[in-house]
This record gives C-alpha cells, sequence and structure tokens, in this order.
C-alpha cells in the first residue's frame, strides 16, 4: 500500500506554525493542484531537500494560507515515498482546511505511525529503529532520549544483523553437510560446528549483557514507596511530582494517572507501582498483610521505606517496617524523613545488620534528594557510566528475542555433545534464527507490525 496519504504532524492546539505531511504515490499530483510556489521555475526545478514558499489554495481555488513546503522526493526521504511537508500559520482551523483539501484532491487521512510503517517497509529502516523513533518521542529523561537515539543510529541494528549472518553461516555450513549425506560427518565438522555455535551464543550474550539497565533507562525502575501512615509518602510523591508536572502536563495524551506513575530523581525514571495505595489511605504499610501490598513489594526493582525519624525517638522500628527490611533489605533504601524536626535517632541493630542503606531525609526541607538519587544510580549503574557506547538493548520484545535465541543455540550445542543428526540440530539453530529475524524485522508478522506502529502518533 503506497496511496497518498495525509496527517497533522504537529500537536493538535494552537501555535506558531503546524506542519501537515503529505506522503504517497500521487502526492505530487495533489500538491501541484493545491499549491502555488512564488517561485514556479524553482518548484519545478528543485529536486529533493528544497523549502519553498507560496500560497494553498481550496479545491474550490479559495486562498487559504501563506505556506512553505518542503520537498523530499523519493527514494530520499522519511517514509522512501515523495513526501511533502505543508508549514502553516498555527491555527486548528488552518491545518485542518489544508488536511480536507488534500483529502479531497484524493489523500486518505494517515493511521498512527503509518508513515513510520511505510519507512519501515520501504528499507529506511529496521524495527529497532523504528521502535527508537517512538522511545526517541516518549523519552521523560535525557538517559532514555540518548539511548533511543544510539538505536536509531543503527548501532545495535548492526550488532544483531552481524549476529544473525553468523547464525545464517551455521545453517548453510550444516545444509551443506546434510546435502552430502554419503559423506561421513567427520569428527571435524563436529568440532567446527560448535566453534561456530559458541561464537554465535557469546555474541548473543554480549549483546543481551546491558539489556537490563537499557530496560531501566527505557521504562523505569519499578519503585514502591512505602511507610506508615504519616511518615510524608504523599509528601514525598508530590515534591518528586511537581518537577516531572512541569514538564509533562502540556504533552497531550498525558494522563494525571500517568503522571503519577512516573516522577523523575534526577536522571532517573521511577515508575511507581501501587501509587493509588498511598493516596487511597495513606496507609501502605498497615495494610501489609494484604496481598496486594506484598505483590507490589516483590515487583519493585527498588523500595523507598519511609520511616518517621520522630518515631525514632521513642522506638524502634515498628513490626511492619522490620518485616519489609527482613524480606527485602537488599533493594529497600531507608529514608529517615523529618529530620528537620529531630536529627538525633539512633540506628536501630535491626538496620545495620542487613547493611541497609539509610538517608536522613526531610520532604520539608528537600534535603536527601541528592543522596537518594546517587543511591539509586549507583544500584542502577553499579559505578559503570551512564551509557556506553556499545548501543544498548532495551525494549523488552527486543530482549525477550534475544534470550530465546541464547536458549536455542544452547539447545544446538547440547544436541552436538549428544551426538544427534545435525538436521536435528538445525531445527534450534532456525528457531535461534527466526528469533533474531523478529528483531530487526527481516522476519516479521502482520500483527507485530501493528502492535508495534499503533503506538505512534498520528502523523508520525
Ligand atoms: P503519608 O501518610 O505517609 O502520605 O504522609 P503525608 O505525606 O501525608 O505527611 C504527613 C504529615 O507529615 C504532613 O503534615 C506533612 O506535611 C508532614 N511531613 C511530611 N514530610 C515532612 C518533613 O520532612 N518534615 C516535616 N516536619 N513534616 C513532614
Amino acid at each position: 500500500m503506497n496511496d497518498a496519504i495525509v496527517a497533522l504532524a504537529t500537536p493538535l492546539g494552537q501555535g506558531a506554525i503546524h506542519i501537515v505531511r503529505l506522503s504517497g504515490k500521487g502526492a505530487d499530483k495533489i500538491i501541484d493542484l493545491c499549491f502555488k510556489p512564488n517561485n514556479r521555475q524553482r518548484w519545478m526545478e528543485e529536486k529533493t531537500f528544497t523549502l519553498h514558499l507560496g500560497w494553498f489554495y481550496t479545491e474550490d481555488d479559495t486562498k487559504l494560507d501563506q505556506v512553505l513546503v518542503s520537498k523530499m522526493i523519493a527514494p530520499y526521504s522519511y517514509t522512501g515515498e515523495d513526501i511533502y511537508e505543508i508549514n502553516c500559520h498555527g491555527g486548528l482551523l488552518i491545518a485542518r482546511r489544508i488536511i480536507e483539501t488534500c483529502n479531497q484532491q484524493g489523500a486518505r487521512l494517515a493511521e498512527p505511525g503509518e508513515f513510520s510503517k511505510r519507512a519501515f517497509l520501504n528499507g529506511k529502516m529496521d524495527l529497532i529503529q523504528a521502535e527508537a523513533v517512538i522511545d526517541l518521542i516518549t523519552s521523560r529523561t535525557d538517559l532514555s532520549a540518548d539511548l533511543a537515539l544510539k538505536q536509531l543510529g543503527g548501532g545495535l541494528s548492526s550488532r544483531i544483523n552481524e549476529l544473525r549472518q553468523e547464525i545464517l553461516d551455521i545453517l548453510s555450513y550444516i545444509e551443506a553437510k546434510i546435502d552430502f549425506p554419503e559423506d561421513e560427518i567427520d569428527e571435524i565438522a563436529f568440532i567446527e560446528l560448535s566453534k561456530m555455535i559458541l561464537i554465535a551464543k557469546k555474541n548473543a550474550l554480549d549483546i543481551n549483557k546491558g539489556s537490563k539497565k537499557g530496560k531501566i533507562i527505557r521504562e523505569g525502575l519499578s519503585t514502591v514507596i512505602a511507610g506508615r501512615p504519616n511518615v510524608g509518602k504523599s509528601s514525598l510523591l508530590n515534591a518528586l511530582v511537581k518537577e516531572e508536572r512541569a514538564i509533562v502536563t502540556d504533552i497531550p495524551g498525558t494522563t494525571r494517572d500517568e503522571l503519577h506513575e512516573h516522577i523523575k530523581i534526577g536522571e532517573i525514571l521511577l515508575r511507581l507501582i501501587d501509587t493509588a495505595g498511598i493516596r487511597e489511605s495513606h496507609n501502605l504499610v498497615e495494610k501489609i498483610g494484604i496481598e496486594r501490598t506484598w505483590k507490589a513489594l516483590s515487583q519493585a526493582d527498588i523500595i523507598l521505606l519511609l520511616i518517621d525519624a520522630t518515631e525514632l525517638k521513642i522506638h524502634s522500628l515498628f513490626e511492619e517496617e522490620s518485616s519489609i527490611l527482613k524480606e527485602y533489605h537488599e533493594k529497600t533504601i531507608v529514608l529517615v524523613n523529618k529530620t528537620d524536626i529531630f536529627s538525633d535517632y539512633r540506628l536501630d541493630q535491626h538496620l545495620k545488620l542487613n547493611n541497609v542503606v539509610i538517608i536522613p531525609f526531610s520532604v520539608k526541607e528537600g534535603t536527601g534528594f541528592a543522596e537518594l538519587e546517587q543511591e539509586i544510580k549507583r544500584r542502577v549503574f553499579e559505578g559503570e557510566a551512564a551509557i556506553s557506547d556499545q548501543p544498548l538493548l532495551s525494549n523488552i520484545r527486543q530482549i525477550q528475542a534475544v534470550e530465546k535465541s541464547i536458549y536455542y543455540l544452547i539447545k544446538a550445542q547440547e544436541g552436538i555433545l549428544h551426538n544427534l543428526p545435525f538436521d536435528i540440530v538445525s531445527i534450534d539453530i532456525r528457531a535461534a534464527l527466526e528469533e533474531i529475524s523478529f528483531i530487526t524485522g527481516h522476519q516479521v508478522q502482520e500483527e507485530l507490525l501493528n502492535n508495534i506502529f499503533s503506538r505512534f502518533c498520528i502523523g508520525k
């Protein structure tokens, strides 16, 4: 399908300019019908990547707006088709009428992500890059934007493609041997094959190495804010949301709920689990027996356990606090809150025993935030530089495919060890190849494509 499609590429609403994107077969005829360039000769002569000032006319030849049209001609364009981007004045009414005019002249409205889907289908980018485009658009931290940009640059794609080629070579090797059954499959062939599989497996493992970190950068660290009533959970949440809200409330489609699900501490995105619990009852820990709370705690990558400094003056830890620490001391960071009122608290023996990290905190005065960020960074990045030059895997679909291919390569290795016939071993190699091919889109199902591109916005 390469019929002409049209959509608004800028966000809905009023602004300085809007951009209407038109792409596909016949887009050149449609634009010629609606756009009268000031310099017709230049418009006709200049081929691709040029910008032209002129007037846009409706189908009944009424002047609609003065516009700038970018001309990008196939195959050197985002979609690989002819694209015209009409920069008009930023009222929605004008943009809408431009789109309607294009519709009347034969372009249909684009579906979400349809421009990018065409870019993929026309070989302008692979699925890793397409998914990086949407990740870049939806990035909330500089780190995740950096990661998406690296993937868009194709570094990850070429590593995956190298791996795919290695697996293809293994298959060809096996097939060459199977094709000549009268030749005895000798010891050397077994050794050679084991070597090839070993190398492919090592590369797959290497590619998968930073994926946990990549996933956290992309999706955020799943976090529970836990603590007894009145320790300051909502106050902490609000303090962290405040900064984020300033950035994202203007982005259409960002609901208040989402805001409460994602917060940032420095450059790390936290994905909060069970914020509703905090808001509903202020009472997360009292419900400690409740399955939901424990489920949230068990799912979390990190637990921020707030303890009230003024309580420590009188008590040691409450039972609920101890039980969280007992079960999850490795992933818990204790924030001793309200140190602005009382800071001379005694560290409980239990905390010391479990080597738990304790940060003196005051939501009210804003102390402890930097230390908390430092501590989370230390855990996420294990002291390494934030993103290495090696592009990381970050997307769960891609990670799972690499993991599955590693599984099949190991199975193939075992098959060889057990002297299984080559055609049996080749079944696992094929399965490994298939998984890797799903990542870049060398092999692809319509359903997967629809699933990926429906996450894009209209006009992208
Ligand atoms: P939650 O029940 O755990 O969500 O606790 P809240 O966030 O509702 O806080 C309970 C009370 O403690 C409120 O009156 C807050 O203003 C207060 N509070 C929260 N953090 C601090 C802090 O760091 N210092 C002081 N002095 N008061 C705080």
